[in-house]
């Protein structure tokens, strides 16, 4: 079988098991521990809110327990100066507070403090071959992320397409795990990819929506900010709004996002641009009222972080006491 045939194979596979699992999350919330997290790179923008955080409010509100990993270890190899971690981590907290992810229900954790997972990663790095981790095609350290996802147990992760493979390498990892030291009773659970169909949202210059290439509407943004981003964005010489994606990626972006806003689906309309930063300040102005609030009280954010660090080192402390007592480490 070819790679295409096999990766739209995994990928159609992939899409039926997220329909199932969609279904079981409405049955069965409780089942499910789901990780997720973020590199914390600078301020999370629109295409996060649409893309990716408002799947993690909603999977939460379902009653799922939702772990949230700060992935600072992650920003080390393209950073050249650290010194502004501490704030961007303060920064990244006060989005997810913002949007609505409930301190008191999920668990915000600094992946550098949790020590025990961490560890976790030398007796997996043992169960894989350099040869299986450099045929995977996205991810730098796809081992690191094994760690991050089976420390807690999680058994669902959700993720792009282009995410599958980092997903099928900690399966496998977990399989290996419990056939060499755990035969017949399973420790680790294998991780579902819950697919998103969110859309992409393009940035201002036609290009995806990106931290890094100063073309996005950061969730911090004031309303003329916003306005005047908005202002710039590229679009095209036809006189008509329509909504076509494929033909008119730019202004279909604009329609698309105005419609999420505004919780209509896409359609055409005069004004495109006042329409669309009238439709977005309007939904973002609790959520960044929130955030303003949230980001005037570090020692909140700060506690916040510390108590979901506190509880992924209990729940990591106990994961590497089973696995060191299921290795014959526990001497
Ligand atoms: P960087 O520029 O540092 O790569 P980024 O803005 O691309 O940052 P990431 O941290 O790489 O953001 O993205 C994290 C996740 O957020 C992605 O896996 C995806 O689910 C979602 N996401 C990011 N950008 C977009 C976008 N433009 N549209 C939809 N979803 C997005
Ligand atoms: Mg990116």
């Amino acid at each position: 079988m070819s790679m295409i045939t096999r990766v739209s194979a995994s990928y159609d596979a992939s899409q039926a098991r997220t329909r199932e699992l969609e279904a079981e999350l409405c049955r069965d919330p409780g089942r499910f521990r789901v990780l997720t997290g973020d590199r914390p790179t600078g301020s999370l923008h629109v295409g996060h809110l649409f893309g990716t955080l408002a799947n993690r409010v909603r999977l939460q509100d379902l009653g799922v327990d939702v772990m949230v990993l700060v992935a600072d270890y992650q920003t080390i190899t393209d950073r050249e100066s650290p010194a502004s971690l501490p704030a961007d981590v303060l920064g990244l907290i006060a989005d997810y507070l913002a949007v609505g992810i409930d301190p008191g229900r999920a668990t915000i954790f600094a992946h550098s403090q949790v020590e025990a997972l961490n560890q976790l990663m030398l007796p997996f790095l043992s169960l894989v071959s350099v040869a299986e981790v450099s045929r995977n095609p996205t991810v730098k350290d796809p081992v690191h992320q094994a760690a991050d996802i089976l420390f807690c147990h999680a058994n669902l992760v959700p993720v792009g397409s282009d995410q599958l493979p980092h997903i099928e390498l900690t399966r496998m990892i977990a399989r290996r795990f419990n056939d060499r030291y755990s035969p017949g009773r399973p420790y680790f659970p294998e991780p579902d990819g819950l697919l998103s169909d969110a859309p992409l949202i393009l940035g201002m210059d036609g290009g995806k929506m990106s931290k890094s290439r100063g073309n996005a509407i950061a969730l911090a943004a004031s309303e003329d900010e916003t306005a005047q981003l908005i202002r710039t964005a590229r679009t095209d010489t036809e006189r008509q709004i329509t909504y076509e994606p494929e033909r008119r990626p730019e202004i279909s972006n604009l329609v698309l996002l105005a419609a999420l806003c505004l919780e209509r689906s896409p359609a055409g309309g005069a004004g495109l641009k006042r329409l669309l930063t009238d439709a977005l300040n309007e939904r973002l102005r609790p959520l960044r009222q929130r955030r303003r609030e949230l980001a005037d009280d570090p020692s909140y954010l700060s506690g916040v972080l510390a108590a979901g660090t506190d509880r992924a080192r209990e729940i990591a402390a106990a994961t590497l006491s089973d696995v060191r007592e299921l290795m014959h480490n526990d001497y």
